[in-house]
């Protein structure tokens, strides 16, 4: 890591030595791609560039048009397309309200060895560097193609990639295997957990507050329900099942929002909250969902149609993104651990896409520049030396699918 205590000396340093992807992660930072803003003008930028390097990108849309992915294939020497790993990052940023930034999150700045700006570390430096590495691509004679993949929405639930991982099961196009270049400090995730978040919704029924035996209230029986969700939650953390090797090593569920009710004098006719529940990708998380609808259906509702016959709770599906657990034996795995030079089995708690790539059938791992606690937060960074390991580390990926090297 990067992290020195003398600033004149890694300002020295940063100047002798600039990272040769610096300017199109600033390129890319200077985009407002925060997921609620669309992020086309960033995702025309990269295909232009592709395109004038000789490479079309193929674009998945949102329905409304404004928001894309793009999937881009360097291909091999002899012109084959099939196959191959792909470079997979998200060009969506988190807000930035609220936080005291020393400087134009949208205007990246290096200072004292580290660039400074809102997805410098979480994650268009990643990107930044592999769409750096283009020429070196096309320069190498590849076995086997090389694909960039980015995606739209990951910070919202992971909403964009399965448009454009759809889109390549429905060209055909294989992959053997992904990285996903989320900040691990270039050191290989193997293992994360699964995402779900859910809106639940209770319906009931209104009256004068003087007449509440002839309402329902449903803030009553969301608080049960509720109850019922953290009583879960303490059960899968005394119960398990465990895998030591998280941070968090059980699998985890809580309520984080709630509206209901209008007025103080009034039985509340509708109350909606949101949970969430953070699976080891050993648990089905349908499992976990069926126990938690179990208990609405069979448990509260039959008590709450006794007080009002039209009375209902809805679960809908705000976002799901499904856990990684990536074998040893894989060789992207092997890959990934020959050219950091690491073997620890490392899992973490936050969700990523390689679990949905994944899930297509395609071998992924995560490794990534910058640390991921430098994410999300005021003075968003990634430290310029995590860029020169990341710089190093696609420079021996793209030799090491080169012809020379697959023949060795
Ligand atoms: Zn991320």
């Amino acid at each position: 890591m990067s992290e020195t205590n003398a600033p004149a000396v890694s300002d020295a340093r940063a100047a002798a030595a600039e990272p040769d992807s610096l300017l199109w992660i600033k390129k890319l930072v200077s985009f407002d791609t925060v997921s609620r803003n669309p992020n086309m003008g960033l995702i025309e930028t990269v295909r232009d560039e592709l395109r004038g390097a000789g490479i079309e990108a193929t674009l998945t849309t949102d329905p409304s048009g404004k928001w894309a992915n793009l999937f881009a294939t360097v291909p091999a020497h002899d012109g084959s397309t099939q196959g191959g790993i792909a470079l997979s990052g998200h060009t969506d940023v988190v807000p930035v309200e609220g936080q005291s930034w020393h400087s134009d999150p949208f205007q990246p700045s290096v200072r004292d060895g580290r660039l400074y700006g809102r997805g410098t570390c979480d994650m268009k430096g990643f990107i930044g560097a592999a769409l750096s590495m283009l020429p070196k691509m096309q320069a190498t004679r590849l076995a086997r193609p090389i694909h960039f993949a980015l995606s739209f929405d990951e910070e919202i639930g992971c909403a964009g990639a399965p448009l454009m991982i759809a889109d390549l099961i429905r060209r055909g196009v294989t992959l053997d295997g992904c990285i996903v270049g989320e900040p691990t400090g270039m050191r290989p995730v193997v293992a994360h957990k699964g995402i779900n978040v859910y809106d639940c919704h209770l319906r009931g029924f209104a009256t004068h507050s003087s007449l509440t035996p002839q309402g329902m209230n449903a803030i009553e029986y969301a608080a049960r329900l509720i109850c019922f969700i953290r009583d879960l939650a303490d059960e899968l953390r005394t119960q398990g099942p465990f895998d030591e090797l998280y941070d968090v090593p059980f699998s985890t569920a809580q309520t984080s929002t709630i509206q209901g009710g209008n007025a103080i004098n009034t039985v509340p006719a509708d109350c909606s909250f949101v949970f969430e529940f953070r699976n080891l990708p050993m648990l089905d998380p349908q499992v976990v969902l069926a126990r938690i609808e179990q208990y609405a259906f069979d448990s509260l509702l039959p008590k709450m149609q006794r007080e009002y016959a039209s009375a209902a709770i809805e679960f809908s599906k705000i976002a799901t993104a499904p856990g990684l657990d990536a074998t040893e034996q894989a060789a992207i795995t092997q890959l990934v651990r020959e050219l950091t030079q690491d073997q620890e089995k490392r899992k973490v708690a936050y969700g990523t896409e390689a679990g949905l790539f994944a899930r297509a059938g395609v071998p992924s791992i995560v490794c990534g520049p910058g640390n991921i606690e430098q994410a999300h937060k005021a003075n968003e960074y990634v430290a310029l030396d995590q860029l020169h390991a990341c710089e190093a580390f696609l420079s021996k990926l793209i030799q090491s699918q080169s012809v020379e090297a697959q023949r060795a």
